[in-house]
């Protein structure tokens, strides 16, 4: 029986530390990454980091086939992700589990290349674009103690002001799993 993680929060430390690498991936790490698939499937995500689960590892999962579109495109386990080389622009609309009801257009690269390490610790090398790009480079950035929100511009951090703070003070405790929610809409 998988567990449901609690999912930490904006204005939480963990959220701005920079996640020590994996030397391994043994059983207790496998049985996290299940846990971490079920509070993210749970609270309707498409991307977890480890972080968002209160622990300091280079360790994310990337989920984007709940979307038709995507249905058949496989999980992403990322350890000790990095990106080599991006390329592009695309604008897509973001929220995070750790920032609830906040979402905002942002620009980032559309194809990026990726090293990280696969469950056995080889080093893979891949290539992603779109949704899939995406998610995957906002979960790198949590991985680097980067947030979404550090992208806004000045304009949109202020429509976002008491919001953000709001979380901050804990006054939109989110007691995952989260059914605020629309089922439109996958944070990541
Ligand atoms: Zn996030």
């Amino acid at each position: 029986m998988h567990k449901l993680l609690p999912i930490t929060t904006y204005g939480m430390d963990i959220l701005r530390k920079k996640t020590k690498p994996l030397e391994d991936v043994d059983t207790n790490i496998i049985e996290l990454i299940e846990n971490m698939y079920n509070t993210m499937r749970h609270a309707n995500g498409i991307g977890l980091a480890a972080p968002q689960v209160n622990l300091n590892l280079s360790l994310a999962i990337v989920d984007i086939s709940v979307i038709e579109e995507y249905k058949n495109i496989k999980p992403v386990i990322l350890v000790n992700p990095a990106i080599e080389e991006s390329h592009g622009e695309m604008v897509f609309e973001e929220g995070c589990l750790s920032i609830p009801e906040v979402r905002a257009e942002l620009t980032r690269p559309d194809k990026v290349f990726v090293k990280y390490n696969d469950l056995d610790m080889n080093e893979v090398k891949m290539e992603y674009d779109g949704l899939l790009s995406r998610v995957i480079q906002h979960e790198i950035d949590h991985l680097n103690g980067k947030l979404f929100v550090d992208y806004f511009s000045k304009e949109v951090k202020r429509e976002y002001q008491k919001q953000l703070s709001d979380i901050k003070k804990g006054k939109i405790a989110p007691d995952y799993p989260l059914h605020i929610y629309s089922d439109d809409f996958h944070g990541f």
